[in-house]
């Protein structure tokens, strides 16, 4: 039977009592060697943890049922998918990406171009003007991260995704602030899907990892699992059990934290001390028709927030809160505040007066409470 609802993906994707002793919960296979038959063949397909592990195989299969796709390949850490995904890159040729993508991911564009000898255009991609004319010319890849960290700006996937094609390139869309249980890039046209797995699929802020899913193409699947293998950056197993284990509450998880994230941001409009809010469930957000359309199952739990004065007046209200606690980070189960341009540092586009918020599971009215106390 072929499961319907997102919870029951969540729980039974790739997910069956232990064969061997009826285990309810997957055994973690820690072991880094496989034994080889008598003839010296590989029965169960594996040889050494790097290549290929149990734990990792089954982490892959439920992360390609929830996107959609043919494959996934589980990393290290988020920046270490978005590494395999960039070796697809030659010399000469073209990446076109989100200017406000996450900082650490701008980056890494910017030095693997230069290191490369291929082109990076940034462009804001919430200006659909902007991207045609970036890929009026033949272009490799195009990079989307929507909504984005942390200005939660909205792409339009479809439009983006008929642009990119029309130029050649494969589409990239970073769904880690929307998770498959808000936004599934594929049925718009996305190539690859990125998550940073340290967020909502860990869910917890205690698991380090990434994963590319790939729609379609089997060919480009293997291409990156022979990275992995490669770089050696395949997720450990017990990263890989821990990632399991947390995808399995996702859908409560999320949609539990989007129904916070409106209720906070709806009252973070309405407060004098607050100058802008940036959430893309608002009516008032400029990509909020797109989103609408884009995100049927919710608009994330990710909200930035201007506070009305400058960096000084922002890091006071962030220092005054009680239960949001005052880290970086996101998509775990307690809510966090950061003041954004200073985790950036140097050469942040941030405005100094920006908080990021990440919404955990806590009572939407206790988050409310707290803010209102430290907003003064
Ligand atoms: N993509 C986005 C949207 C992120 O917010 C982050 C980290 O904050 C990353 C990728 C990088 O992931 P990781 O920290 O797991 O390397």
């Amino acid at each position: 039977m072929k499961p319907s609802g997102l919870n029951t993906l969540c729980v039974h994707a790739a997910h069956t009592p232990d064969p061997t002793s009826g285990a309810i919960a997957e055994p973690i296979v820690l072991a880094t060697t496989f034994e080889r038959d008598a003839d010296g063949g590989y029965p169960r397909g594996y040889r050494y943890s790097r290549e290929g592990t149990p734990n990792r195989t089954v982490l892959e299969s439920c992360l390609a049922s929830l996107e959609g796709g043919v494959g996934a390949v589980a990393f290290a850490s988020g920046l270490a998918a978005n590494m395999a995904v960039l070796e697809l890159l030659g010399a000469g040729e073209r990446l076109v990406a989100s200017r406000e993508a996450y900082y650490g991911s701008v980056r890494q564009f910017v030095e693997v171009a230069r290191q490369r000898g291929a082109v990076l255009e940034l462009v804001d991609f919430a200006d659909p003007a902007s991207v045609k004319a970036a890929l009026a010319q033949r272009t490799r890849l195009v990079w989307v991260e929507t909504p984005s960290n942390p200005l939660l700006n909205v792409t339009d996937l479809e439009l983006a995704a008929s642009l990119s094609h029309a130029a050649g390139a494969l589409v990239v869309c970073d769904n880690t602030f929307a998770t498959p249980v808000c936004q599934r890039p594929f049925r718009f046209g996305a190539d690859l899907v990125i998550h940073s797995g340290t967020k909502y699929l860990g869910g917890h802020s205690d698991v380090l990892s990434g994963a590319v899913v790939v729609r379609e193409d089997a060919a480009l699947l293997e291409r990156l699992q022979a990275w992995q293998r490669m770089a050696g950056t395949g997720l450990a197993p017990f990263d890989c059990w821990l990632l399991r284990r947390s995808i399995a509450t996702l859908a409560l998880r999320v949609r539990a934290q989007c129904q916070g994230a409106l209720e906070v941001a709806r009252f973070l409009a309405a407060h004098p001390a607050v100058e802008r809010v940036f959430y893309p469930g608002l009516e008032s957000h400029p990509g909020h028709a797109i989103a609408r359309a884009q995100m049927p199952g919710g608009f994330g739990a990710v909200l930035s927030v201007c506070i009305a004065g400058d960096a000084a007046r922002a890091m006071q209200v962030a220092g005054r809160t009680r239960l949001l606690t005052r880290a970086t980070s996101l998509g775990g189960v307690e809510s966090l505040i950061e003041h954004r341009a200073s985790v950036e540092g140097p050469g942040s586009r941030t405005p100094q007066n920006l908080l990021r918020l990440s919404i955990g599971i806590e009572e939407p009215q206790d988050l409310v409470e707290d803010l209102r106390q430290a907003l003064g």
